[in-house]
């Protein structure tokens, strides 16, 4: 089952980025081009029957199944990136870390109004980023029409957060 072979794969590291975090790092698993594929695909199959135009991911780790993702959806893809990183005219949105705060942008004319839109990220914790995420798909007038992640901490309750936006939440391996 692939649940079990990503967290087969996945290597917890203690104390990253800070003191007393368990930090899911899902590098192994690109060494593992099957298991790419089978990720991919296995995201693709739980998105079938729901209408996506575009797949939005996060950076940096929302980049690397997201444009896979797309390929297989056959849809375009567009990036969501940390402040001051994308080059062309941008909106954005600030959202709260545990400690301070975090900003995340998007290219104006990344959407089209209308446009139903899979967000896209390695990893769902809190929510608090995919909340941004979605308030920069609905100020360029899309719709979010699922989440896709590879990995949910749902100890941490980011579905809870999500569950305003009434919409499939994907994920392959839970915690
Ligand atoms: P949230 O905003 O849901 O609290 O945090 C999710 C974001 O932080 C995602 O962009 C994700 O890449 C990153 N993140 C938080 N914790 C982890 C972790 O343990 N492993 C990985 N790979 N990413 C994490």
């Amino acid at each position: 089952m692939i649940e079990e072979k990503i967290k087969q794969t996945v290597r917890d590291v203690n104390d990253f980025p800070k003191p007393g975090i368990i930090f899911k790092d899902i590098t192994p698993i690109l060494k593992d081009p099957k298991l790419c594929l089978e990720i991919a695909e296995a995201l693709a199959a739980q998105l079938k029957g729901i209408e996506i135009d575009v797949v939005a991911g996060i950076e940096s780790r929302g980049f690397l199944f997201g444009p896979a993702l797309a390929q297989l959806l056959n849809v375009p893809f567009i990036p969501i990136r940390k402040a001051g990183k994308l080059p062309y005219k941008t909106i954005q949105q600030s959202y709260d870390l545990e400690y301070g705060t975090a900003t995340i942008e998007v290219h104006e004319d990344a959407l089209v109004a209308g446009q139903r839109v899979l967000i896209h990220d390695d990893l769902l914790a809190t929510g608090g980023t995919v909340v941004a995420a979605s308030k920069l798909v609905m100020q360029l007038g899309a719709e979010v029409a699922a989440y896709s992640f590879i990995i949910s901490l749902d100890f941490l309750n980011g579905r809870t957060r999500l569950s305003p936006y009434t919409v499939k939440v994907c994920s392959l391996a839970s915690y």
